[in-house]
């Protein structure tokens, strides 16, 4: 099996993560979306724009024009759960023809833990340095005496497909893997977030940095509207709809409109005589006095204008 290869990213003890090759980045997304929506875009910050409405309204099929193949070793336990993502085209080392190697995970003592009770699947807390001892030798002892045992078969010339089902899943395993940015992407979502196991996590994160490098603007669409966005079901609506003081959405709603407004002058600069009728133009309700008061603060944020007027229909839907 191999070693760490220079251009790899090293995970746990002796596995790693490495970019073998990819196809396209955040152009191809734009590339194959003017086809559904015509040609126009140019600019680098319009395509920014495009990918992150497509992100938003979940329009994916673009994203899955990008590759990536990754070349990856890792224990058996972490290909287990890597593995349920099924969207991926694998080809991983064969034990049934090769040999297996002397390569086996041993966790960090950081890593030892004890099972958590607030999630079943996770783990907590400190553990006594003799505890961790004992975890650690004993990972060696099975790791150690399984591969003797496993050795001793091999060599008496028994089948190398049945020898191999003695070996415990901290065996390294090492496979090539091929997807999407639309799966790697969901892939990372669910692997890298805090419930994952900590050793797949490693992995996750370490593909990720091929994504931010490729695709920087599809990463971090992802990250605003995914990782970090949140949907309300039709029961927290509700509940938002009735609680939410009127007073305060109209706060959110003014503050929105200042933000559109500059952003329309951003991107197409005005005299300064037509900014106060394009603010009212967008709903404004402030005097032309508060208005210029606000203007020259210099507080005002500049955002994409189709997305806060996408905010500002969500927001007036909560009224009452
Ligand atoms: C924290 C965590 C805990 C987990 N715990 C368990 C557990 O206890 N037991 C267990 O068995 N699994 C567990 N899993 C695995 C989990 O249930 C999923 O199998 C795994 O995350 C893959 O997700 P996926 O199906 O969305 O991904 P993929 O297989 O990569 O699929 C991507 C997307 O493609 C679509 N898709 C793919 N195949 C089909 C299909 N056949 N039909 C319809 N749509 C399809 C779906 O939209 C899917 O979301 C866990 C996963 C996580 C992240």
């Amino acid at each position: 099996m191999s070693n760490i290869p220079q251009d790899a990213i090293k995970c746990l003890d002796k596995g790693f993560v490495r970019l073998v090759d990819a196809m396209g980045g955040d152009n191809a997304i734009v590339q194959a979306a003017r086809v559904s929506y015509g040609k126009g875009t140019a600019k680098v910050s319009q395509d920014r724009g495009l990918i992150r409405y497509l992100m938003r309204h979940r329009h994916t099929t673009p994203f899955e024009m990008v590759e990536f193949k990754f070349h990856c070793k890792m224990p058996i336990f972490v290909a287990r759960q890597w593995v349920r993502h099924r969207t991926a085209n694998i080809n991983e080392y064969s034990l049934r023809y090769s040999e297996a190697r002397d390569e086996f995970y041993f966790p960090d003592p950081e890593n030892i833990q004890f099972q958590s009770s607030l999630n079943k699947q996770g783990r907590l807390g400190q553990v006594s340095e003799s505890l961790k001892s004992k975890v650690t030798d004993y990972f060696k002892e099975i790791s150690d005496r399984s591969f003797e045992l496993y050795s001793e078969l091999n060599e008496a010339g028994v089948a190398r497909e049945l020898a191999r089902a003695i070996l415990p899943v901290n065996l390294y395993t090492e496979w090539y893997w091929k997807n999407d940015l639309h799966n790697l992407l969901h892939f990372i979502g669910l692997r890298s977030d805090s419930h994952a196991q900590y050793e797949i996590r490693v992995f996750s994160d370490a593909m990720a940095k091929s994504v931010k490098k490729i695709a920087p603007f599809a990463w971090e669409a992802y990250q605003d509207y995914v990782v970090r966005g949140l949907r309300f079901s039709r029961v927290e609506q509700g509940l938002l709809e009735q609680n939410l003081p009127t007073r305060v959405i109209d706060d959110v709603l003014e503050d929105i409109t200042y933000q559109i407004t500059a952003s329309l002058n951003e991107n197409k600069p005005r005299n300064d005589s037509d900014l106060f009728p394009l603010y009212k133009k967008e709903g404004g309700y402030d005097t032309e006095e508060d208005f210029r008061l606000k203007w020259n603060s210099g507080e005002i944020e500049v955002g994409n204008v189709r997305e806060l007027r996408e905010f500002k229909e969500k927001l007036i839907s909560f009224k009452k």
